[in-house]
C-alpha cells in the first residue's frame, strides 16, 4: 500500500484495523448483485473487501493524491472511481437503485446527509460511519436536549438505527472523538409532497432557531393565535417536544390553509 500523509482539510481518519474493518463490512452485508457506492474511500481499507464479495464499488473521492493511490492500489473490474466532490455529486447518474457506504469525513458530514436525502428514491439504505454525536442527535427521541432539526428530517425521510460504536484507535491519525456505525434506510413512501417537504423543512430549522422558546413563539410568523386551536399540538411546547408526526401535521395545516385563502 502506498502511504499517505492524512489532510486534515478533507477530514481524513483513516480505518486500519482489520477487524473492525471486517465487523463493519459484515453490517453492510454486500451481495453480488449490489451496486454500492463509497463516499470518500481513501486508500480503500473498505473498498477492496467491497469488491471482493463481487459487486460493483463506485468511489467518490476528492483528493487528488487519493484518485492516485486507489488507481494504483486498485484493478478490478468492478471498481469506478469518480474525482469529485460528493456535496455536489449527482448521484442518479450512477444507477436506478444503489447501496451507500462511507467513513464519512466529519466535517461535512451533515450537508452531505442532506444532499443525499435528495435521491431517497434511488437508494436502497446508507451504512456510514460518523461522529457519534452526530449519529446520537440523528436516531434522538423527542422530549431530549440532542433531539432536533437532524433528527427529525433524517427520521422524516429513513429509519434510523445506530448499529454499534467505533474507538478512535482503528483510525490512524486518531481522531479525538468517538465514532458510530449508522444506518438509514429511506421510506418507501412519505406523507408529504416534494413541495411539501420544502416547507417542513422550513418549518423545522424555524421551530428549531431558537430552542428555549415555545413553538407558538418560535412559529408566529406563520400561525396565528386561533390556528393552534386546530392543531393537535400543546403551543406552550418547545420544537424538541414535538414528534416527527407533529411537524408533518403542521406542514399539511400550513398547506391546507393556504389553499382555502
Ligand atoms: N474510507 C477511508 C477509510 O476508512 O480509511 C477514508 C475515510 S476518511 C474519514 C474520509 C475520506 O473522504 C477521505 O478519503 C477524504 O479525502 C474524502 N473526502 C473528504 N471530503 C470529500 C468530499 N467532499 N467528497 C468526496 N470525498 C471526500
Amino acid at each position: 500500500m502506498i502511504s499517505m500523509r492524512a489532510k486534515k482539510r478533507f477530514g481524513q481518519n483513516f480505518l486500519h484495523d482489520r477487524r473492525m474493518i471486517d465487523k463493519i463490512v459484515s453490517a453492510i452485508r454486500p451481495k453480488t448483485s449490489d451496486v454500492v457506492v463509497e463516499i470518500g474511500p481513501g486508500q480503500g481499507a473498505m473498498t477492496q473487501p467491497l469488491l471482493t464479495a463481487g459487486g460493483v464499488v463506485h468511489a467518490i473521492e476528492i483528493d487528488d493524491d487519493l484518485i492516485y493511490v486507489l488507481q494504483q492500489t486498485i484493478r478490478d473490474a468492478g471498481f469506478i472511481l469518480h474525482h469529485a466532490d460528493a456535496l455536489t455529486f449527482d448521484f442518479s447518474q450512477i444507477a436506478s437503485r444503489f447501496r451507500l457506504v462511507g467513513n464519512l469525513p466529519y466535517n461535512i458530514s451533515t450537508p452531505l446527509l442532506f444532499h443525499l436525502m435528495k435521491y431517497t428514491a434511488r437508494i436502497v439504505d446508507i451504512t456510514v460511519m460518523l461522529q457519534r454525536e452526530v449519529v446520537d442527535r440523528i436516531v434522538a427521541e423527542p422530549n431530549s436536549k440532542i433531539y432536533g432539526r437532524l433528527s427529525v428530517m433524517l427520521q422524516y425521510y429513513c429509519a434510523v438505527d445506530r448499529l454499534f460504536l467505533i474507538p478512535p484507535g482503528v483510525f490512524d491519525p486518531v481522531p479525538k472523538v468517538e465514532s458510530a456505525l449508522l444506518r438509514l434506510v429511506p421510506k418507501t413512501s412519505r406523507p408529504l409532497t416534494g413541495e411539501e417537504e420544502i416547507l417542513l423543512e422550513a418549518c423545522v430549522k424555524l421551530a428549531f432557531a431558537q430552542r428555549r422558546k415555545t413553538i407558538k413563539n418560535n412559529l408566529k410568523g406563520l400561525l396565528q393565535e386561533n390556528d393552534w386551536l386546530n392543531l393537535p399540538i400543546d403551543p406552550q411546547s418547545r420544537a424538541e417536544n414535538l414528534s416527527v408526526q407533529n411537524f408533518i401535521s403542521l406542514t399539511q395545516y400550513l398547506t391546507q390553509n393556504r389553499m382555502i385563502q
